[in-house]
């Protein structure tokens, strides 16, 4: 098992493409944090009852938090039959300094860091088109990835909803949190010779190509 982090701000496509990758091979996984949280949440967990507020805000939840789902979904897949040829895409996580050095400390075999490039003035606008499945976590934007129905995922049939710290103002405040907290972890895997770059402006499967071939 080894683990590819996806880098790149909120609305920079890393679910997309991800999802979109672990799709295509049955050897790629994707992991979302925030996809672990929103199912915390509405599981009605301990953890998910003390993520809410922080995620409402588009603040960071603790580290310890976040940490405890990834060491036990990386427990998990390493434990698992197909473990030796699986690749994880972590998308999420690490969100800072302090979780990159935690996901160090449990010796998780991290093969790659790929960081999705777009700017910031194109952000408001993607984000202001995503639409998710609430059920099976597809996810869309009505311009540049529309489903086959519009409002219902292509998927399960299930009618798409608009997350909650999705609004104008909320995304603010996560690019704010995104330049302050997480883009510091392009030095620092840029500094372990782990760091690769995609244009994150060439569209979904290109992105996603590119992606495959740098990681
Ligand atoms: P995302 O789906 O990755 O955009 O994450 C949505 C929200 O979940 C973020 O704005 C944070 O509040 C929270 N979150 C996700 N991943 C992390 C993380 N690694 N550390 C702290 N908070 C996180």
């Amino acid at each position: 098992m080894n683990i590819v982090i996806l880098l790149g701000a909120p609305g920079s496509g890393k679910g997309t493409v991800a999802g979109k990758l672990a799709a295509d091979n049955a050897n790629l996984k994707h992991v979302s944090s925030g996809d672990l949280l929103r199912g915390a949440i509405a599981a009605g967990t301990a953890a998910g009852n003390e993520a809410k507020g922080y995620m409402d805000k588009g603040n960071l939840v603790p580290d310890a938090l976040i940490a405890q789902m990834i060491k036990d979904v990386v427990a998990e897949s390493e434990q698992s039959e197909q473990s030796n040829n699986q690749t994880i895409l972590l998308d999420g996580f690490p969100r800072n300094l302090a979780q990159a050095e935690i996901l160090e400390k449990m010796g998780a075999p991290v093969k790659s860091a790929v960081l999705i490039d777009v700017p910031d003035e194109i952000i408001q606008d993607r984000i202001a088109g995503r639409r998710t499945c609430p059920k099976c976590k597809a996810g869309y934007h009505v311009k540049n990835l529309p489903p086959k129905v519009e409002g219902i995922c292509d998927h399960c049939g299930t009618a798409l909803t608009i997350r909650k710290d999705d609004n104008p103002e909320t995304v603010k405040d996560r690019l704010v949190v995104y330049h302050r907290e997480t883009e510091p972890l392009i030095q620092y895997y840029s500094g372990k010779g782990l760091l690769k770059k995609v244009d994150g402006m060439t569209g979904v499967d290109n992105v996603a190509a590119a992606f495959l071939a740098a990681m």
